[in-house]
């Protein structure tokens, strides 16, 4: 799936296999909110990212309405990741919303503020991407944190994806 941020001109690519990934995991923690870190690289001018592992928490606390999730061990699997040909980096952040919409809520865009400020992760435009999950179906809601305001990524094209476009 291709996506867009028409007005900021950024470019986001993530293969079809990784989101039936994360909607499993959702599914297996509904009702309850889920989710874990994106994980992937930007083109050499940074205007496009493609995303291509998820890192689920060995930590976290969830209920209906939240998802809270913890840092331990994750420095060390990003570390191998970064180590990786292409090395691959922390990108954003997903969680699922049950029954919700796939909306940032006000902690979920206060969390990706806090991010930029985290001095351990180099990142300046995070990606959330929230996962509306109900019994029959899911609903995609991409976003990027550009110069302190979210902006939404609308889809271009559901084509297969398994190369970043330079
Ligand atoms: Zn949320």
């Amino acid at each position: 799936m291709k996506l867009a941020c028409k007005n900021i001109g950024l470019n986001l690519e993530i293969k079809d296999a990784l989101l039936e990934k994360m909607k499993k995991h959702g599914k297996e923690h509904y009702p309850n909110e889920y989710g874990g870190l994106l994980v992937g690289r930007y083109s050499d001018n940074f205007k496009s990212v493609l995303i291509e592992e998820i890192v689920l928490p060995k930590e976290y606390k969830s209920s209906r309405f939240k998802f809270e999730r913890g840092a331990k061990g994750l420095k060390k699997v990003l570390h191998n990741f970064f180590g990786r040909s292409p090395s691959l980096s922390y990108v954003g952040e997903w969680h699922t919303h049950p029954d919700g919409i796939p909306v940032p809520s006000i902690t979920d865009v206060a969390a990706l503020k806090m991010i930029v400020q985290h001095d351990e992760v180099y990142i300046e435009n995070p990606v959330l991407l929230i996962i509306s999950i109900n019994r029959e179906a899911y609903e995609l809601g991409f976003y990027v944190l550009f110069r302190n305001e979210i902006c939404h990524y609308e889809i271009v094209s559901k084509e297969l994806v398994n190369k970043i476009e330079k």
